[in-house]
Parts: C-alpha cells; sequence; structure tokens
C-alpha cells in the first residue's frame, strides 16, 4: 500500500497507534508480517527498493479477530534488514518519519497455498496536536496574553498620564484666572472706577506710608449740585471725568491725585515746600476755570485748599487743616486757593 512516493513519505511519528482489523484465511496460522517501509538518504536507495527501513510487527490475526489497536511503538527495524545493509548503530533504531509504504507479508512459518486476506480497517491515531506543536502553541499563547497584558497596562499607563496632564493644564488655567481676577480686583480697590484717578483707600496707604513732609491739597468742584440738577446726573458724572484728565494733564509723576468722595479729589505732593504747593493750586484752579472744553459748554471751578505736613504732625490733623482751608476757600467765594498756615 503506497502512501507517497519514498522521497516525499508520510510523517507519523507524531501518532500513538495503528488501529487494525484484519482477517485472513488459509493453509495455516501463521502470523502476518506489517511493515513501515521508510525512506532516509542516510541509508536509502532509489534504485534499490529493500534499502528502505522495514519497521515492523508480527500480527497473528487469529488472535485479533475483531478491531485491535497497536500502538506505533510496537514497530522495530528488522533484524535481517539491519544485518543486510550493515546499519551504524545510530540507525538502528524506529523510524517513521518518512514512511512511503505499508507492507503485508507472509512469516517465514507459512504453509504454501492460497491465502484470503482481508483488511477491514486501517487507521492511524495520535493526539490533535504533535506535543512539540501543542508547547509551541501554548508558549505562543502565553507569549500574546503578556504582551497584551502590558500593552493595556501601557495603554492604561498612558490614558492615566493624560488625564494627570490635562488636570494639570486645567488647574493652571485656573490658576491663572484667579490670578488675572485678583489683579483686576486689587486695581479696582487702587483705583476709582468712573475717572480712573487712585482710590480714597489708596491715597490713605500713601500717606500712611510716607512719614517725610507732604503737602495735602483738597479740591472740590464749585455748585456742583447745580451741574447735577440741571443737566442731570451723567452730565456731572462727565464733568468729574473730564475735571480728572485736565488736571492729569497738568501733575507731574510725582504728584497723587486721589479721588476722595463724589466731587472731591485730594493731591499729595511728597518732598515740596508749601509755597510749591500754592503756586501748584492756582495754576490748576485757573486751568479749570478758564478750562473750554467742559460738557454742554459749562463753566466749571473748584476752590483749593492747601497745607503742609508739619514735622510730626499727627495726619488726620494734616487733612483737617487742608479741608479747613478747602471750606474756608468756599466761604470766601469759591474758585480760589486757601492756604493753612
Ligand atoms: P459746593 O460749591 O459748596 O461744593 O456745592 P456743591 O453743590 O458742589 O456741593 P454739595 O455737597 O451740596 O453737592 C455735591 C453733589 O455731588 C451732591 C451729590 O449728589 C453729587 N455727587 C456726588 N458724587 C457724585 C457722582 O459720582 N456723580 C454725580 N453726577 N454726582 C455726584
Ligand atoms: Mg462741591
Ligand atoms: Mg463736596
Amino acid at each position: 500500500m503506497v502512501l507517497a512516493s519514498p522521497e516525499q513519505g508520510v510523517d507519523l511519528s507524531d501518532y500513538d497507534s495503528m488501529i487494525l482489523q484484519l482477517r485472513s484465511e488459509g493453509p495455516s496460522d501463521a502470523p502476518w508480517r506489517i511493515y513501515l517501509r521508510n525512506y532516509d538518504p542516510a541509508y536509502s536507495r532509489l534504485e534499490d527498493p529493500v534499502s528502505h527501513k522495514v519497521n515492523a510487527i508480527l500480527f497473528d490475526s487469529t488472535q485479533y479477530p475483531g478491531r485491535v489497536e497497536v500502538p506505533l511503538t510496537l514497530f522495530t527495524p528488522t533484524t535481517w534488514w539491519l544485518t543486510d545493509y550493515q546499519i551504524p548503530l545510530m540507525q538502528q533504531g524506529r523510524d517513521l518519519s518518512r514512511v512511503f509504504a505499508i507492507e503485508l507479508a507472509t512469516g517465514s512459518n507459512a504453509l504454501p497455498g492460497h491465502y484470503r486476506l482481508k483488511l477491514e480497517e486501517l487507521t492511524f491515531q495520535g493526539p490533535w496536536l504533535s506535543p512539540s506543536l501543542f508547547y509551541r502553541a501554548l508558549f505562543m499563547v502565553w507569549s500574546i496574553t503578556i504582551i497584551m497584558l502590558l500593552l493595556m497596562d501601557y495603554a492604561g499607563m498612558r490614558r492615566r498620564l493624560q488625564k494627570a496632564s490635562h488636570n494639570a493644564h486645567l488647574a493652571m488655567l485656573r490658576n491663572q484666572n484667579l490670578e488675572q481676577e485678583y489683579r483686576m480686583a486689587a486695581d479696582q480697590v487702587r483705583h476709582d472706577p468712573l475717572t480712573g484717578a487712585l482710590s480714597r483707600s489708596e491715597g490713605e496707604a500713601l500717606l500712611a506710608q510716607h512719614s517725610g513732609e507732604m503737602i495735602v491739597i483738597f479740591i472740590d468742584i464749585d455748585h456742583f449740585k447745580q451741574i447735577n440738577d440741571g443737566y442731570g446726573h451723567p452730565v456731572g458724572d462727565e464733568v468729574i471725568k473730564c475735571l480728572v484728565s485736565e488736571l492729569l494733564l497738568h501733575l507731574g509723576q510725582e504728584v497723587s491725585l486721589c479721588r476722595w468722595g463724589g466731587e472731591e479729589f485730594v493731591l499729595l505732593v511728597p518732598e515740596r515746600p508749601l509755597s510749591w504747593g500754592e503756586t501748584l493750586a492756582e495754576h490748576l484752579r485757573k486751568v479749570l476755570a478758564e478750562g473750554r472744553g467742559w460738557p454742554q459748554d459749562l463753566r466749571v471751578s473748584a476752590s483749593f485748599g492747601v497745607a503742609a505736613r508739619r514735622r510730626q504732625e499727627p495726619l488726620p490733623q494734616t487733612l483737617a487743616r487742608a479741608d479747613d482751608a478747602l471750606y474756608q476757600a468756599k466761604r470766601d467765594g469759591r474758585n480760589r486757593v486757601v492756604v493753612a498756615h
């Protein structure tokens, strides 16, 4: 029974057993010889059909009338073949790696005559996977599982890192917003929102910080109520804003302008003599009174009270003297400068 060409053969080395059902009738019950012929260039020569390895068993079909499972390990190379071909020791073992034919032959004790042989089944049985393939597959499954676990871990770590950096970015943006809001709030505290002049609290802080000489000039718009009453509050607002821009045009960097309340302002001039403050106040009074750019073509004037901080004088006292001087200016008819001596 030819399975393939000798060079091609069929690898039966991973099969465990052969299922066999064989019936024979004849002059004697001598056992049959079953050969699995194996090709190997080490000993096979194509021109000599006997040179292929003869893996053999002796099979007595009378002992096994039915189906029988024959382990393939029972097949062994015949001694006549080993002897005839002087097979070296290391090639004398069973070899089923390139079986190309299954042969049946009568044993040497068989009587001559007519034999009838019926092969009802011949099946090779083996594991679903060969052990080497099984271990290779197992190794691959393990490797793939480990790689997948590592990849999942890596992906999870990447996700966590991305989330953390996103949160850090959000926190940074929130901090920037808070800082900006804080700066805007601080700026609002420092400045009067209507005019942009320094706030009263900022002016008081400046006075508290400065321990040296300081000239304080109080400025109050004359008859401002009449402007509000006659032209409306928004025009009053415009007049206040106009007054601030006009004053700022004529003030140097060293002079601080604070809105003290309503239509009342205070100038703080550090390290200057009282006469300098008086000249400045007089100059500003003139600028305002002669100004032609007031809203609604109004004529606007202001009164000034000037005081210099005396040595060791508490601040409230200086402010009170400047305020008194301002009220004196109002009493004296407004649109004038009064200096507290
Ligand atoms: P005097 O010459 O004596 O200073 O008289 P006056 O009318 O200027 O002074 P008075 O204190 O009687 O009135 C000030 C008015 O200023 C009263 C108040 O309603 C108004 N005022 C205070 N703050 C503002 C403001 O921000 N905008 C406007 N439009 N009016 C204000
Ligand atoms: Mg006024
Ligand atoms: Mg006033």
